[in-house]
């Protein structure tokens, strides 16, 4: 066996050559280390279709010996101030922006994304650190005299070893929605990232280590089912956080809490648009076929069926001109895999079977030179029914179904019985109208005339319903209360004052 270790120099960062292959390594310690897997996932390029690394499926006893390594590393980093921990995100910040064309390089090699929707996400990762870096200020505990001579005083105190799962679709960020906050309050983390895309998350790791985080706080186990429930099960973790599928949301959720801890886990999302007559034709059509093409249609906050109230036919025109805009391996990336394209596809047969009108086909599209990419082209579907299967299931595809209604009431109705809720959008200029939609959508993020809403920080992230499971949401705000617990302290130094329990 030929043993190379190669740096991020030469591209895939954490990775070994074993026989010739490139293996993606496991990070622990601060260090890569080979995993005793015996089962491994190809790493494809999506774009053309090739393999480019194997990562291992690691075995649970690997798992336990990252935490036991996260356990130690907490003591010591836990007991920093957190002004000194929010230091180390400073100069990551610094150093992904030094690195930002070969951290957006990468997540193109490993997802399929386009060089826009790929430099759109280290944007946005920053983005996140820079919110991380702040965190000091909002940390902050409270105190206050209770009543004569007693104070109480709250203080956030981090959980301890966390660990964090994460989905194909965001390589680089959706890591960054937990690393960063959760380290900066103090915690030590085991994040497992998707089979699919874990070469981001090995330069996460070597950029926070070049950036001064001790060794042993952020730990890297690759796998997939076996090395996400050995995390659910582990007495070693106390809080886990989920993104991905709602069928495995569901299950991970339901696993770690009966372990008892602290589970927070974002699922898949079916997003519903309300589109109305008076909405505006350019903003609507653009932003609609945008939010439904991004990413090739493979975001938890992607437009994935519009309801279209009256007479919308001027709009749906402009759409269906916007979406012929968007070309397969030019501005539109690939999906993630054969699999995810058959699947795509099928959905978009069965549609035309039931008796929808496909208005653009995206079906068994081609890219030149990129022949065995894995590529869907745009595609709008009319006459879509709410009981098909289409109108109903995550796509995750750059597919739109609409289906028409005559009332904004039976508009709202068909979009709060979709199981999912993470976001739902309005389309109109009447701000009465988009208030009524605000007050009714079942959906943790509500759009008006914006077909992505997606809070920026502090503002935080997280849907309702089927798309996510547990309290609070993973970024902004409300993940501070998620990776941190209160201790209260109550308090009385003078004796003198009237003696009785708090006087
Ligand atoms: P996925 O559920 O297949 O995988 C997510 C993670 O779970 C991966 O790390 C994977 O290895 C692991 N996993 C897979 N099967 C498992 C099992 N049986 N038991 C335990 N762990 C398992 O999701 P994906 O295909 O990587 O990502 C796409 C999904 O993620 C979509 O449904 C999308 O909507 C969702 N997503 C949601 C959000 C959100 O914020 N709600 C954000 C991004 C993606």
């Amino acid at each position: 066996m030929t043993q190379t270790t190669v740096n991020s120099k030469q591209f895939n960062p954490g990775t070994m050559l074993v026989d010739g292959a490139s293996e993606v390594l496991n990070f622990v310690n601060g260090k890569f280390v080979q995993s005793r897997a015996k089962q491994f996932f190809p790493v494809m390029n999506p774009g053309i279709g090739k393999q480019i690394a194997k990562v291992p499926l690691s075995p649970g006893i690997e798992v336990d010996d990252a935490i036991k390594i996260a356990r130690s590393a907490f003591s010591s980093w836990s007991a920093l101030p957190i002004k000194e921990r929010a230091q180390v995100f400073y100069r990551y910040k610094v150093l992904m922006e030094k690195h930002f064309k070969e951290l957006a390089d990468l997540i193109q090699e490993e997802n399929g994304k386009t060089a826009v929707e790929a430099n759109a996400e280290i944007d946005r990762a920053i983005e996140i650190v820079e919110f991380a870096a702040s965190i000091p200020q909002l940390a902050a505990g409270e105190i206050m005299q209770v009543s004569r001579g007693v104070e109480c005083r709250v203080e956030r105190f981090p959980l301890g070893v966390v660990a964090s799962i994460t989905p194909f679709n965001f390589p680089n960020m959706v890591p960054n929605w937990t690393i960063p906050n959760a380290l900066v309050l103090g915690n030590a983390m085991i994040l497992k990232p998707s089979q699919f895309t874990p070469l981001s998350a090995n330069r996460i790791a070597e950029l926070l280590k070049e950036a001064g985080l001790p060794d042993g706080v952020l730990n890297i186990v690759n796998g997939a089912q076996e090395t996400v429930e050995a995390l659910c099960d582990h007495t070693g973790i106390e809080a886990l956080t989920f993104v991905g599928s709602t069928r495995v949301a569901k299950a991970v959720y339901i696993r770690a809490t009966s372990h008892l801890k602290r589970a927070l886990c974002l699922g898949g999302a079916k997003n519903h648009l309300i589109l109305l007559p008076d909405a505006n034709e350019t903003m609507a059509a653009s932003n609609i076929i945008a939010s439904m093409t991004g990413c090739a249609g493979q975001r938890c906050m992607a437009a994935s069926a519009m309801v279209a109230v009256g007479n919308v036919d001027h709009i749906i025109r402009l759409m269906c001109e916007e979406a012929k805009k968007v070309i397969p391996g030019k501005n539109l990336g690939a999906v993630i895999s054969a699999e995810a394209k058959k699947r795509i596809e099928g959905y978009i047969t069965e549609a035309e079977q039931q008796g929808a009108k496909i208005l653009v086909d995206g079906r068994n599209a081609v890219v030149e030179g990129k022949q065995n990419g894995f590529y869907v082209g745009p595609t709008v579907i009319d006459n879509v029914q709410p009981e098909m299967r289409i109108a109903q299931e995550e796509v995750f595809g750059p597919v739109l179904s609409i289906v028409r209604v005559k009332t904004l009431d039976e508009a709202i109705a068909i979009e709060n019985a979709n199981p999912y809720g993470n976001a739902a959008s309005v389309f109109t200029q009447s701000g009465g109208l988009a208030h009524y939609v605000m007050e009714r959508a079942s959906a943790g993020m509500i759009g008006v005339n914006i077909g992505v809403p997606v809070p920026r920080d502090p503002f935080s992230f997280g849907g309702w319903n089927e798309s996510k499971f547990g309290a609070c949401d993973i970024t902004g705000k409300s993940s501070i209360e998620f990776f941190t617990k209160l201790k209260k302290t109550t308090t009385k130094w003078n004796p003198e004052s009237k003696v009785n329990w708090m006087s």
